[in-house]
């Protein structure tokens, strides 16, 4: 297996080449590296080899990852976000131990991880999850659900959105790329004609990320590509 720095470093440089196609800094691209799946220890090795923030989608394991990373004797644990589906019986768990909750996917999830946020006494950040493909097994709001409730989620005090997450469908570039295009054309909108500022587009993984980066993405959340043994970074695509 290749070295997880170098790993990194090829990512990089993918996301270098996919900025450079369509004219944008590569500056403009946050890099998240996805843990969920892998032990502590990796974590450590990603962090050695210049990871600097991490997701996860399960809280449970998010908790107990951050246990075991202290365990380890990491002093300065990294910002972690969640990508992964809630429930609202895991918010307060959650709360204040994130940076970023990146699949907030209903007004009703919404809601409640602001009143569990007022409750701790913070302000929870926190991205949109947005299913503009239309796949029935995907999370998110629909374009015209977050339309008629953007007023209400900019004004809920606790949350601070910032933006948007999508996922595209896997293995068919066409319909990834159509996709982000469409979730960067709804964060255009919503930006336009809502009180809500959307600074950030997450969208793009292992095998979608450059399409994702083409069409405008801000942030892509890497796990294969950044960390899996069995993942062949060129050969798959
Ligand atoms: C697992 C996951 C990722 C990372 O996927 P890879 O294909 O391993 O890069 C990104 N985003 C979400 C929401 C995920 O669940």
């Amino acid at each position: 297996m290749r070295l997880l720095s170098m790993r990194r470093e090829e990512i990089l440089e993918r996301v270098r080449n996919a900025c450079a196609r369509v004219g944008r800094e590569a500056s403009g691209i946050e890099v998240v590296c996805v843990s969920k799946g892998q032990p502590a220890e990796v974590v450590a090795c990603a962090m050695e080899a210049g990871w600097t923030v991490f997701a996860e989608n399960r809280v449970p394991e998010l908790l107990q990852k951050k246990a075991e990373l202290e365990g380890l004797g990491i002093a300065a644990l990294p910002p972690f976000d969640m990508i992964g589906n809630l429930q609202t019986n895991k918010l307060k768990a959650l709360v204040g131990e994130v940076r970023t909750v990146q699949s907030l996917s209903s007004l009703h999830l919404a809601r409640a991880l602001s009143s569990r946020a007022s409750a701790a006494g913070v302000v929870q950040r926190a991205l949109l999850e947005v299913n503009v493909s239309g796949e029935a097994t995907k999370q998110g709001f629909s374009q015209d659900e977050l339309l008629g409730c953007a007023e209400e989620l900019a004004a809920l005090p606790a949350l601070s959105i910032e933006g948007l997450m999508t996922m595209a469908p896997a293995g068919d570039p066409a319909r990834a790329r159509e996709t982000f295009r469409a979730a960067r054309a709804l964060k255009e909108s919503l930006e336009r004609e809502s009180p809500l500022a959307l600074g950030t587009l997450s969208a793009g993984m292992s095998d979608d990320f450059e399409l994702a980066i083409e069409e405008g993405s801000t942030m892509v959340r890497l796990g294969r590509v950044a960390l899996d043994r069995n993942y062949e970074p060129f050969k798959a695509r």
